[in-house]
């Protein structure tokens, strides 16, 4: 019989690559199975036109310094940078009396919020957006006495119940459908604004709330980005994976999970099919294993396991949501003066635009400024939004580049003819999950509850953690940490006796 291997990571996204070094660096014998042929998941990259491009995250939120931290530990802090501070811009349907239905406007993000929400609702730049009507009504929040019993969970209809339409429509909606691909009525003010329902019993108002949290915040930009690329991130934990003698299997897919080994050297049995294996009854041990793959394929890997994990799927998890990004690298000069700042979030009732999102990638990083020269432009769209059917599914690639120019010509105000593009990709990132929905945290206390009485099994991931790397790498260095505490814990006690 074969020994185990110490540690089992199943998915090798950026979770699975922090909890597997956790492990590896106490010296324990760490595996690494990945379905796809790829380590890092939606934390990638491509070279396009020669340049090296994200094809998937390309900032991470400094809040907490966790991610920070990481990225010291790794000795990558030397590429950390900041996006240019000139902040995004909204493209919405027009407000003016007497315009017609299909007229729109873009006009900057007002700088004094959170999601999109002012903190100074009379400010110009938010009566730029909403209106004297929409900022009135919106000032009506300082006016209306604060509920003290009991919590707001849906973002969407707190903002308007103290703000009005207006404020949730022109503001937030376009915000949260750009950071969570989800509509802010569906997301849990908790996760997606820590702090703001204790800072709103404090400041008496939402806006007081906001404006509360923003002077709490530390100075400077509240993202960071990577020289090279966020896929340099995992690249960087793939090396120090090395370092440690781990092995990493792509191409490898677990597909189920059972209880093993005798009652006094308890395993775990992993039954995996590779990719280039013609026996699909291949099957790896080991003492412990960390899940850390979506949440469709981590419930239907725990679920035999136990009475406690029964319960799991018939939670009301949010489904998948599929988000195609087109990346173009244009030749444009009108582009050299960043028309549109850093990029433009996109109202759900804009009429002359499909996607959700526009990123002016050489306006908002130096470095792929510098890298492009003048002249030459890369801009990202994303398309598809939370409980709708993705407009790109039935396009083509040439059909979605031309839909993508012409979005992008409409977002920055430029004419971009077709022989301006130099370069076009298209990536598809299917399971984007937005974990940020209601009842998100309940749900993540059973799995937490199922998974706290279950010894030697671990589960991390953005479906549990929340979406976006600071809340991913905390969530994966707790459960790493967890595994390497009791395995350390078992190796003493069985070297003592
Ligand atoms: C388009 C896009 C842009 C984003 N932009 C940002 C950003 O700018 N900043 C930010 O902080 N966050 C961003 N995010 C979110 C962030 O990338 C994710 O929250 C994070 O990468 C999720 O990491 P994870 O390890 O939890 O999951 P994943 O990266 O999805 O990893 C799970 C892994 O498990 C593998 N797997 C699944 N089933 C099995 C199985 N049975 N056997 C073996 N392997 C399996 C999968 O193939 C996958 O590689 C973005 C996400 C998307 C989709």
């Amino acid at each position: 019989m074969t020994t185990p291997i110490d540690v089992l990571v199943i998915g090798a996204g950026v979770a699975g690559l922090v909890a597997a070094r956790e492990c590896a660096q106490v010296g324990l014998s760490v595996t690494i199975i990945e379905a796809t042929d790829a380590v890092g998941g939606p934390v990638a990259g491509h070279v396009l036109d020669g340049l090296s491009l994200d094809s998937g995250a390309e900032s991470f939120a400094v809040r907490g310094g966790t991610v920070a931290s990481f990225i010291e530990d790794l000795g990558l802090t030397d590429q950390v940078v900041a996006p240019n501070v000139a902040g995004a811009w909204l493209h919405l349907p027009a407000l003016k009396p007497g315009s017609t239905a299909d007229a729109s406007v873009s006009v900057p993000l007002p700088k004094a919020g959170v999601l999109g929400i002012p903190g100074s609702p009379l400010a110009d730049d938010v009566r730029r957006v909403i209106g004297w009507k929409g900022s009135l009504r919106a000032y009506g929040d300082r006016l209306m006495p604060v509920l003290t019993i009991g919590r707001e969970h849906s973002l969407g209809d707190f903002v308007k119940k103290r703000m009005g339409a207006r404020v949730l429509d022109r503001l937030v909606e376009p915000v949260a459908s750009g950071v969570y691909t989800t509509s802010a009525v569906d997301l849990e003010i908790d996760v997606v604004a820590p702090g703001l329902n204790r800072a709103l019993t404090t400041a008496g108002s939402l806006s007081g709330a906001v404006s509360a949290l923003r002077a709490g915040a530390p100075a400077g930009s509240n993202v960071g980005g990577l020289l090279g690329g966020m896929a340099c991130l995992p690249a960087a934990i793939v090396a120090a994976l090395e370092h440690h003698n781990v092995t990493i299997l792509t191409g490898t897919t677990a597909e189920s999970l059972a209880h093993s080994g005798t009652d006094d050297a308890p395993t775990w049995a992993v039954a995996v099919t590779r990719r280039e294996d013609a026996d699909p009854a291949d099957t790896l041990t080991a003492r412990y294993v960390i899940v850390a793959t979506q949440g469709a394929q981590a419930l239907r890997l725990v679920n035999p396991l136990g009475a406690q994990f029964d319960a799991l799927a018939e939670l009301d998890w949010p489904a998948p949501t599929a988000v195609t990004l087109t990346s173009l690298v244009l030749d444009a000069p009108e582009l050299d003066s960043h028309p549109r700042g850093t990029g433009v979030l996109v109202s759900v009732d804009a009429p002359d635009v499909t996607a959700k999102a526009l990123t002016h990638v050489t306006a908002k990083w130096a470095w792929v400024a510098e890298a492009a020269g003048p002249g030459r432009h890369v801009v990202r769209l994303s398309y598809g939004r939370a409980g709708q059917p993705n407009p790109t599914d039935d396009l083509g690639d040439d059909e979605l580049q031309a839909l993508a120019l012409h979005d992008a010509s409409t977002l920055l105000g430029v004419s971009l003819p077709a022989s301006s593009v130099r370069a076009f990709a298209r990536t598809e990132w299917r399971d984007a999950l937005s974990p940020a929905t209601l009842g998100a945290p309940e749900r993540a206390h059973q799995v937490r509850e199922a998974v706290a009485a279950t010894p030697r099994l671990e589960i991390t991931g953005a479906w549990l953690a929340g979406t976006g790397l600071a809340s991913v790498i905390p969530h994966a260095l707790q459960a790493g940490d967890r595994i390497r505490h009791a395995a350390l814990g078992l190796t003493i006690t069985a070297a003592d006796s």
